[in-house]
Parts: structure tokens; sequence; C-alpha cells
């Protein structure tokens, strides 16, 4: 199945109340809405719904890009007390114990790339969004640089091609990486080639779930062990508070720029 077909459920819309009446964020495109096309429980009126749903709002674009997050190095200068690499606290100093230290080498590079190109033709994707991680990636910049440069056979475009935006407000969509629990649309990858189900995890034997080299572990094995970064970081008790900032903030970027002519919704 590709990406974008059957998957409304995945991105619900988001209704924030903006300057000037409601913004309607989505997975297809925003509208600005007046209080009369609402229902007194403000909820969209049924023909105001009908009639966004024919316009594509509640339709999820496909994404043509596979997900990728490399660790080029599983080491860093620094010692923050909350790194994922930590295993322990170190009692108040700044060498805390870690997760083993390995940096990627040509020959994972193309073990790794290798498995992308499978996954993609797998899911019908072409492009490749590629996260660099780490450690400190940039304490392996030879790994770097190669994997770049290999990555561009695979759809990478560079973002110095695209330019640069501050995204948009948009809908909550799951993580790619690590949402979908055969990695379809996405993967993890420690230096030494081993898959995590998300950065949270990785680095950690007991957490792997595959290698790039053989691809994933069955199910079965990988049933508890597959973690995604909202198991680790979300926090269940402040959820609607932070859903009201976030709400709040997206208000106010969208009011932005629609008022510098920025927005045309
Ligand atoms: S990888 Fe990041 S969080 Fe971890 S010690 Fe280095 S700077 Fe701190």
């Amino acid at each position: 199945m590709i990406e974008g077909s059957n998957r409304e459920g995945e991105a619900p819309p988001r209704l924030i109340r903006g300057e000037r009446g409601w913004w309607l964020l989505g997975p297809g495109g925003i509208a600005r809405l007046g209080d009369g096309h609402l229902t007194p429980a403000r909820t969209l009126r049924p023909d105001v719904e009908r009639g966004l749903r024919e316009q594509g709002l509640f339709t999820v674009r496909p994404s043509r890009s596979y997900s990728l997050t490399v660790l080029t190095a599983t080491a860093c200068n620094l010692g923050c007390a909350y790194c994922f690499q930590n295993l322990d606290q170190d009692g108040g100093g700044t060498k805390p114990p870690r997760i083993a230290s390995v940096r990627l080498t040509p020959g994972v590079i193309a073990e790794i790339l290798t498995f992308v190109g499978r996954r993609q033709a797998e899911s019908g994707l072409d492009g490749l969004v590629l996260t660099i991680f780490g450690g400190e990636p940039l304490m392996n910049p030879r790994g770097c640089r190669e994997l770049l440069d290999r990555a561009a056979r695979y759809g990478l475009r560079r973002a110095i091609d695209l330019g640069f935006a501050v995204p948009r407000p948009r809908v909550r969509r799951p993580c790619k990486a690590c949402s979908y629990r055969d990695g379809r649309y996405g993967a993890v990858v420690n230096p030494d080639g081993a898959l995590y189900s998300s950065w949270t995890t990785a680095g950690r034997p007991e957490w792997r779930v595959g290698t790039a080299r053989d691809g994933y572990l069955p199910r079965e094995r990988t049933d508890d062990r597959w973690f995604t970064c909202e198991d680790t970081y979300g926090r269940a008790d402040d959820t609607r508070a932070a859903a009201g900032f976030r709400d709040r903030v997206d208000a106010a970027h969208l009011d932005h720029l629609s008022a510098t002519g920025r927005l045309r919704a």
C-alpha cells in the first residue's frame, strides 16, 4: 500500500481558534472558517465538512520519500545528563556510562543503502529524507560525507538545492521512522548496521530489531522491542496542556502568515 491511501485516520484535522474566526488544518490543506461554519458544539457543520472534503482538505497527500535516520558516530565530546546514549547516571560528573562507541564505515553505508533501495521498492517510494544523527555525528565527518554522496542515488535531494523554509502549522502525522511496525516508510540504523525502532533505543543490543544486511527480525521477536520516540518522550499527564499550547502557537503563526499575505486560505 502506498502512503496516502486509506490513511485519513492517521492525520485527524485540527480546528483552532484564530484572531478572526477559526483555522481548519487538514492533511490536504488549511482553511479559514467563521463561527457560522460550526455547530454550537464547535464542530464542523455537516455541509461545511462535505464541502471541505470535496476540496481535498481531508485527503492525506502521498509522500514519495523514505525516512532514514543514520547514526554516524555513537560518541560525543560532551556528557549531557539527559542523553539517550547514557546507560546510567554518573553521580554528578560528566562521564556517564554509555552505549558502545561505533563509527559508520563504507561497508555499512553500502549495506544501509542496499536496504533502503529494497524498502523503497517494496513501498513504492522514490525519494529519500535522510537524518544524520549521533552521538555527535560530525565526529565522523568522512562517514557523513560518504553517506550523503552515495545516498544521492536513492533520491536524496540536498537542502541546499531545495532551499530552506520554516514549516507551516499542520496536522499531526505519525513519525515515519518509528510509527510503522515493519519499517515500511522509514528506519533508524546504528553505525554498526543494526536496526532499531527509534533513536531512543539505538545502540542497546537488547533493543535491536534487525540489521540493514538481513532486514527486520520476525514480528514476534520485535513485539516487545518496538518503541517509538513518543513512547519515550510523550508525557501523558500534560497532553491537554501541551495541545493547548501548540494550538495557540500555531494559531498565532497562521494569523501572522495571513496578515502578511503569505497564506492563501
Ligand atoms: S549527543 Fe547531544 S545530548 Fe548526547 S552528550 Fe552529546 S550533545 Fe549531549
